[in-house]
């Protein structure tokens, strides 16, 4: 009979195989099928507004519904060249608008109106409102007048001890906050560098990482070189192991040929990039800047351009802007696709 024996060293490898393995899958994220993992699935439109070519025609708001429960806005360029996203995040208890959009603007009737639409479609009378930030730039604060006076709207400024009060984060900018919708947590990510409040957003039901300004097909904007570093390994350490369906930011600059951009002032981009990122992206973007071993420098990737901002950039970036505008505007109400 032949007896079946097992060295020490053989028996533990066996016993602690399992555990690697699951290690593994853990740094190498994931799942060991492609089954959807998990999350609840959404879709992205094949393309967006920007601004035209009709701008008497094209209406100012883009209503897009990722899922039942999440809404992708998007502002015309008709409105402003910023043509910003925003999202509207529902949870069983309450509603979140993130940024309140550029320029002159009516968020807030678009925000009342896809809450009603949902409180409709659901079968129900109210939800509670909140209205929140990525970042403070212009380009994401221009509506906020038009809440902070609204009795029913739970309002949190862009400024960081209120950030910091709103989410729970214990230590800005090392601690993670959370923000609690009703049977839907989103992680709030402090991430400065391109502004000194940005922060991103997990929604673990859907896989979505909201980054706002830090990562998107365009300029990324690089206003304090050391902290956006670290805010990139941070998210970077935050993301490692989680399911990322898409990165997703506020704003497209990139043209759909690689390495090129629309100039800044570009309201009206027939072809555009597609908006949503991957963590691959992020990773490039990690891997750039470790490769830049801290001096700011100006480096463009097939769908993206890291853009250090300084006194001089800044005078580049308005002379450009200008240009493009004078140029455009004239034409706003018949361009050419
Ligand atoms: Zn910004
Ligand atoms: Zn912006």
């Amino acid at each position: 009979m032949l007896k079946l024996t097992m060295t020490k060293p053989l028996f533990v490898f066996r016993m602690l195989a399992p555990v690697a393995a699951l290690c593994i899958l853990s740094l190498y994220s994931q799942v060991p099928q492609p089954n959807g993992a998990g999350v609840e699935p959404g879709v992205l439109p094949a393309k967006w507004i920007s601004g035209g070519p009709k701008c008497m025609e094209e209406p100012e708001w883009q209503i897009h519904e990722y899922n039942a429960d999440l809404y992708i806005l998007r502002e015309s360029g008709c409105t402003h060249y910023e043509k910003p996203f925003l999202y509207v995040i529902f949870g069983n208890d309450k509603v979140t608008l993130i940024d309140t959009g550029a320029g002159q603007n009516d968020i807030s009737r678009v925000y009342d109106l896809v809450v009603d639409k949902w409180l409709k479609r659901k079968g129900r009378t109210s939800i509670q409102k909140m209205v929140i930030h990525t970042h403070g730039h212009g380009d994401h604060i221009a509506g906020d007048s038009q809440f902070t006076n609204r009795k029913d709207i739970e309002f949190v400024p862009f400024d960081i001890p209120s950030i910091q009060k709103a989410f729970n984060i214990t230590t800005w900018p090392t601690s993670i906050g959370k923000l609690d919708l009703g049977g839907r947590t989103l992680d709030v990510v402090p991430i400065p560098g391109h502004h000194n409040t940005d922060v991103a957003f997990y929604d673990k039901r859907t896989g979505l990482l909201l980054i706002g300004d830090t990562l998107y097909p365009g300029r990324l904007y690089v206003t304090y070189w050391d902290q956006f570093e670290k805010s990139i390994q941070r998210i970077v350490d935050f993301t490692d192991g989680k399911i990322i369906t898409h990165i997703v930011g506020c704003h497209i600059e990139q043209t759909s040929t690689p390495y090129l951009e629309y100039p800044i002032g570009s309201f009206y981009q027939p072809s555009e990039h597609t908006f949503e990122m991957s963590r691959g992206h992020l990773l490039e973007l990690h891997s750039a800047l470790i490769g830049l071993k801290g001096k700011p420098t100006r480096l463009a990737f097939r769908d993206f351009t890291i853009w250090p901002l300084g006194p001089e950039v800044r005078t580049e970036m308005s002379t450009t802007r200008k240009a493009t505008e004078d140029r455009l505007r004239p034409k706003m109400w018949n361009q050419t696709p």
